[in-house]
Formats: C-alpha cells, sequence, structure tokens
C-alpha cells in the first residue's frame, strides 16, 4: 500500500472523530482541509493532494501531534493486513471501497461509512 494511501486512510479515520476539525479551526488551516476533501471527492482534482497533506501534516506538528497523520510508530511497526501478502490466512474486514482510501476495520455491528467520501464500507477478504 502507498504512503499516500496510508495518509488518506488517516484523514478518514479522523475526521470520523472531529479532532481533526477543530485542530485545523485553531491553526486557521480550515481551507487546506476543505482542500484535502475536495481533492478527495469523486473527480476531485489532485494535482495539489500530497502538498496539501504535507502541509497538513506540518500543522499537526506543530499542534503537538508527533509524526502527524501517520506517526512514525505506525508507519514502522503497523504495516497494513490490506498490503499484506504471503500464505497466511484470509479474514474478511470492512473496508473502503474507493481505491484512494487504505481504511479498514474488524466485521462487527453497523457497517461504517468512509468520512472523506460518505460512503458506506464494502466487505473484503483480506490475508491477515
Ligand atoms: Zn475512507
Amino acid at each position: 500500500m502507498s504512503q499516500l494511501a496510508r495518509r488518506i486512510a488517516a484523514v478518514c479515520r479522523e475526521m470520523e472523530r472531529d479532532d481533526l476539525r477543530e485542530i485545523v479551526a485553531e491553526r486557521d488551516a480550515g481551507a487546506l482541509l476543505d482542500r484535502i476533501l475536495a481533492a478527495l471527492a469523486p473527480g476531485g482534482d489532485t494535482t495539489t493532494l500530497e502538498r496539501d497533506l504535507d502541509d497538513l501534516d506540518a500543522h499537526l506538528v506543530a499542534y503537538g501531534i508527533p509524526g502527524g497523520l501517520v506517526p512514525p510508530r505506525w508507519r514502522a511497526y503497523r504495516p497494513s493486513p490490506v498490503a499484506a501478502d504471503g500464505p497466511r490466512p484470509k479474514i474478511t474486514v470492512w473496508a473502503c471501497p474507493t481505491a484512494s482510501c487504505a481504511r479498514w476495520l474488524p466485521v462487527a455491528g453497523a457497517v461504517p461509512r468512509c468520512s472523506v467520501r460518505d460512503v458506506p464500507l464494502v466487505e473484503k477478504e483480506i490475508s491477515a
């Protein structure tokens, strides 16, 4: 999985908790977040997406979140099972149906939605 997909998944996860919206408001960077969300919408213009995510990271670090969207510890020790390969058992997870978002959740309870694209997650079989 690409680092970009991982960062988009982090945006998706953080948007669900409302923290990100509050942090960018405090940093006066609401327009930046709006541009990122617009880029992630179907047919959105992604030409400045990576640079905007870099800027968002810088705001998060300045706010006091080490590593920004994807903390270094997560980067180092938690490779996503979606990207895993080899002879491993298959498990079913809920995954974002859009190719750009790498978010996944264990299947339990009600079907969650992607907070970036506002679509329900879909069941997907992955290697554990
Ligand atoms: Zn998503």
